[in-house]
């Protein structure tokens, strides 16, 4: 049984402040789980966490998470702005990015994020825009598949991403050469995955080529960061990642391959997303319209511009009929959005309760690659975010999208923009 962090009464209060449909989060949820990931690896004095700011990009959820004392990892231009205005500095943002524009480089070089490189080629190109830092880290594909217990878990051989086992050595030799004191080994092998050997294969695979890089280039290497990748148990029956057997085992694989080689004080780091947040969110919707045809559907207020994932990988997300939770799972519907595609479905055959109009529906674990994969397809406006917080109150962290900021992108347009203010003064103001 997956249960909705809030309550229906609860729901009731939050809705009369702000209409559906919505994301929500739970700021205690976030904290908890932050804090249980801190303690399975305090073993390892120099862990950090740097949050994928692309799982979901608000400034109160990323203040939450520094609080925890935890960095932000950023792949773009608008995410280092977003950073540096919450207040991370310096080592706090890792720059994990590929193919990667030269003005994000610049950026990510002047608020002196610790920068990953995605491929051979970047050494030279960030040199020459503006020089090399003195600690930098390298991004490992190790191509081929990548198996836990001889279990194929994903294919780094058709990813686009990273040096090859030969480029890293020639990588770190050409870094060297230009100056860089202090490296990072990075990888990210396997995505979603709730398997709790992916971290410790993973923790194996880097130790061992960082031990490997350190006896061919003699180079000094302070941290492994391990990337995301840790997955949430989306299904019912699925359980979730151990982060506490998860750490103990890569403390076992540390022992076991970086303290002989005089590596023991290497520090740990992560850049999870979905972990983080993913089940600490939810997208809040109404049930709007119903349709018996040759199935039966249920349509929502809220569509898949608001929550991609079911429409783009077929991604299963529990639905909790609100305030129904005891009912009988007796009616099959599929629940859709209104988009003019019919892959706008948030579910499929989903046997839940009798729905009625007006019912509250709560779409499971959106709390990231949820809000943040929203788009505008057929004028749909991106949702507002909610903030449940520990003390049950309730806090719009960001607005409803208006047609104003739809219609933003014309503003040079003055013909189109006195159209707009002339017929929707309401919308537009005078
Ligand atoms: C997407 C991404 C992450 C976060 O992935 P999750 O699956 O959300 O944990 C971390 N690092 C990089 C470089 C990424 O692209």
């Amino acid at each position: 049984m997956k249960k909705t962090f809030v309550e229906l009464d609860q729901l009731k209060k939050i809705t009369q402040k702000y209409p559906t449909p919505f994301h929500l989060y739970d700021e205690k949820g976030i904290r908890e789980n932050a804090r249980r990931l801190y303690e399975a690896f305090s073993w390892n004095p120099g862990f950090k966490e740097y949050f994928a700011v692309k799982a979901t990009p608000n400034p109160s959820l990323m203040k939450i998470l520094k609080e925890e004392g935890c960095g932000v990892d950023c792949s773009s231009y608008t995410e280092l702005m977003l950073s540096d205005a919450v207040g991370f500095k310096g080592d706090e943002i890792m720059f994990s990015s590929n193919m990667t524009p030269a003005e994000d480089f610049v950026l990510a070089r002047q608020l002196n994020a610790i920068i990953n490189l995605d491929d051979i080629t970047h050494i030279d190109y960030l040199d020459r825009l503006t020089g090399l830092p003195e600690t930098i880290s390298c991004r490992y594909n190790p191509g081929g598949d990548f198996a836990i217990n001889n279990a194929i878990m994903d294919t780094p051989g058709e990813a686009k991403y990273g040096f090859t086992r030969s480029q890293l050595s020639e990588g770190f030799k050409q870094l060297q050469a230009k100056g860089v004191k202090n490296f990072g080994l990075h990888a990210f092998l396997a995505s979603n995955t709730t398997d709790n050997q992916y971290y410790p294969t993973l923790a194996k695979i880097l130790f061992q080529t960082a031990v490997e890089l350190k006896q061919e280039t003699g180079a000094q290497i302070s941290f492994v960061n391990f990337s995301g990748g840790i997955g949430i148990p989306y299904l019912p029956e699925q359980s979730p990642a151990d982060i506490y057997a998860i750490a103990a085992d890569v403390q076992k694989v540390y022992e076991e391959i970086l303290v002989p080689a005089d590596m023991g004080e290497v520090a740990i780091f992560t850049e999870l997303g979905r972990f983080m947040t993913g089940p600490y969110g939810c997208l809040v919707a109404t049930a709007v319209h119903q349709k018996h045809i040759y199935k039966e559907y249920i349509g929502l207020d809220a569509c898949a511009a608001n929550l991609m994932r079911p429409a783009m990988y077929g991604a299963y997300h529990h639905i909790t009929v609100m305030g129904k939770e005891g009912q009988p799972c007796n009616h099959k519907y599929d629940i859709t959005g209104g988009l003019c595609e019919n892959n706008d479905k948030f579910a499929i055959d989903r046997m839940l309760p009798k729905i009625d109009m007006g019912d509250l529906i709560v779409i499971h674990d959106t709390g990231a690659h949820g809000y943040a994969m929203g788009y505008n397809y057929n004028g749909k406006l991106r949702s507002a975010e909610v903030l449940l917080k520990e003390d049950g109150s309730s806090e719009l962290i960001r607005r409803t999208e208006t047609p104003v900021d739809y219609f933003a992108t014309f503003d040079f347009d003055k013909e189109l923009k006195g159209q707009f203010i002339n017929k929707y003064p309401e919308i537009f103001g005078q």
